[in-house]
């Protein structure tokens, strides 16, 4: 079905009998420039995901999801603090070493599907694996069996405006987990569409998951969906709280 072992259940890499987190925030500072002063988003935020897992990051407008989801993904760096992915410390890594984990290590689900207009859907889908060194043939065969597994197979040359909103989310979260990577970081990824697409693409990345152990957060207003998912956090005071 795809390239990685299939694990159907949230299992967990494990050393010394351990669980190992395949992403781990640890005591992750993060401030913006406000003023004269500092607006202090993050003052030491525990985060650990582990493999095959579907987290809730839920949160109002403000709190600091996207900036927590933005040093998970290394799109910035934390002012102190850790940011471990699959047992590497990213935050003190030059610019060039966090590009090369975020490209395969890291995959991202917007709100907004962002993907190239010009491109068919399995385009869209190999075009990052070849960005990592593919083979066009082998990208597309990967694109091919990821398109399948999302019930898109009769979609693929299709271009973006030619899909639904769902199908246009399905083509994202496929693109998003092209290059196997070990964590999903999803920004509102239904957050776009009417209550039954979204339970339907919900499914479809939930299978997903599930299949490939990528550790997947996801934020979300959306409580029906943060309700089936393994866990649900949130954050408080600059901190990451484990909701019930
Ligand atoms: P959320 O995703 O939960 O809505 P964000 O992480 O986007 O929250 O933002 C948290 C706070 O940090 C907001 O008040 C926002 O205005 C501020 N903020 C986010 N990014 C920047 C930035 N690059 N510069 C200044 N302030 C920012």
């Amino acid at each position: 079905m795809m390239n990685k072992p299939t694990k159907p259940v949230a299992g967990a890499a494990v050393e010394g009998g351990e669980r190992v987190p395949v992403l781990s925030l640890q005591n992750v500072f993060r401030s913006y420039a406000e003023g004269d002063g500092e607006l202090e988003i993050l003052k030491g935020a525990n985060l650990n995901l582990y493999e095959g897992e579907m987290v809730a990051l839920v949160a109002p407008s403000g709190a600091g999801k996207s900036t927590l989801m933005h040093l998970a993904g290394l799109l910035e760096r934390p002012q102190g603090g850790e940011v471990i992915i699959a047992g590497k410390e990213c935050s003190t890594l030059n610019d060039d070493a966090r590009t090369a984990i975020r490209r395969t290590g890291v995959g991202f689900v917007y709100q907004f599907h962002q993907l190239l207009p010009e491109f068919t859907a399995l385009e869209n889908i190999a075009l990052p694996q070849m960005i990592c060194g593919l083979k066009r043939a082998d990208a597309e065969d990967r694109a091919r069996q990821l398109l399948s597994y999302m019930r898109l197979a009769e979609r693929e040359s299709h271009r973006p405006a030619e899909l639904s909103g769902g199908e246009q989310q399905r083509v994202a979260i496929a693109r998003a987990v092209a290059n196997a990577p070990r964590v999903l970081l999803a920004d509102e990824p239904t957050g776009n569409l009417d209550p039954k697409t979204s339970q339907y693409v919900f499914e479809a990345l939930t299978a997903l998951v599930r299949a490939s152990g990528v550790a997947a957060l996801l934020a979300t207003h959306n409580m029906e969906l943060a309700r089936q998912m393994d866990r649900r956090i949130t954050l408080r005071n600059g901190k990451v709280i484990e909701l019930p």
